[in-house]
């Protein structure tokens, strides 16, 4: 019995070191160890000994096992740091290869002349105000002075939530808010998104626009127009003409459409100025007493003046873009020029 089981280890064993690779390696212990392995098998032969030879027998076979086992442990690790080794030597990684970059987004155009006026205003003390898009008619025209057959209030000009709500036609709206909700002085500025029904190369029914509002005592128009040159002669360059019409807006009086010098031809005359040498970018004027009434300041002691501009045009002027619906297609190849 010990001779056989000694010779069947010693094979074992000596299979173990031959053995190449962990696969080889874990068929020899099935072979051996397995439920019907031959170490395994010699456990079963110990029924037809005489019983006093059995323990003996079970404790050879048990000792025969732990060492094939142990064995069988140090192969296997041994073949492992080999095949590790192996992997190392064949699969190097080239370190100095470039990475795999995502591309990296960038501002929009829009929002790129957005915080250019928006700056520019901080730097005469107006703060940066917001409201709802979805507005009521008392925000979006009551309280503006809007009269109640006023063609802007039509269901061609306004998209129409429900019988009450509408999307906001501008950013007055913001205007009327932050004076029902402060006394003077007031002195903000409202970017913000505004919807028309209109659609076509120089409108869209989903623009921008920029307002701006001071009230204080002894405001004048002379102000109006300081203030306003101020930001032009920042944004379009020191010394750009600026001219002032006379206009009509419900919510100002005196109104003045804000013209400058244009930017293309300096003024000679071009296709896009329509030969005029101007180009009209703002709507302003002093607020109207009644819109002060509507928002509980009182006319005698207040003054302010509004104004207002369609920053998709601003854009399209300072970088030369010809068609505004180029703003909104997001096409890579043209956002990539900012
Ligand atoms: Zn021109």
């Amino acid at each position: 019995m010990k001779e056989s089981l000694d010779a069947l280890l010693g094979t074992g064993l000596a299979e173990l070191e031959d053995a190449q690779g962990e696969a080889e390696l874990q068929e020899l212990r099935v072979r051996y160890l397995g439920k019907k392995g031959e170490i395994t098998a010699r456990m079963k032969m110990l029924g037809g000994l005489p019983p006093e030879e059995r323990p003996a027998a079970g404790q050879l076979i048990n000792t025969a096992k732990a060492q094939f086992e142990a064995r069988f442990e140090e192969v296997l690790d041994r073949a492992r740091s080999r095949e590790k080794a192996r992997r190392l030597q064949s699969e190097r990684i080239d370190v100095s290869l470039p990475g795999r970059r995502s591309a990296l987004g960038a501002r929009h155009p829009l929002t790129i002349i957005t915080d250019e006026i928006c700056a520019i205003f901080a730097g005469l003390g107006f703060q940066v105000a917001e409201g709802p898009e979805i507005e009521t008619d008392y925000y979006n025209f009551e309280a503006l002075n809007f009269p109640h057959d006023h063609p802007a209030r039509d269901m061609q000009d306004t998209f129409f939530v429900d019988g009450s709500r509408l999307l906001r036609t501008h950013t007055s709206p913001v205007q009327v808010r932050t004076m029902l909700a402060q006394e003077p002085p007031v002195r903000i500025i409202a970017p913000g998104t505004v919807y028309r029904c209109d659609s076509d190369a120089t409108h869209s029914p989903m623009f921008h626009q920029v307002e701006g509002l001071m009230v204080d005592r002894k405001i004048t128009f002379s102000d109006l127009k300081g203030v306003l040159t101020s930001f032009i002669n920042q944004l379009f360059g020191t010394g750009t003409g600026v001219r002032l019409r006379p206009s009509f807006f419900p919510f100002t009086e005196p109104s003045a459409e804000v013209d400058i010098a244009c930017v293309i031809c300096s003024g000679k005359g071009c296709r896009v100025c329509k030969q005029t040498g101007w180009l009209e970018i703002l709507g302003a004027g002093m607020v109207d007493p009644e819109v002060f009434r509507h928002v509980h300041y009182d006319p005698e002691a207040v003054t302010g003046f509004a104004f207002g501009m369609g920053i998709e045009r601003i854009t399209m002027l300072k970088y030369g873009i010809s068609d505004m619906r180029l703003l909104f297609e997001n096409d890579v190849r043209f956002l990539r020029q900012f």
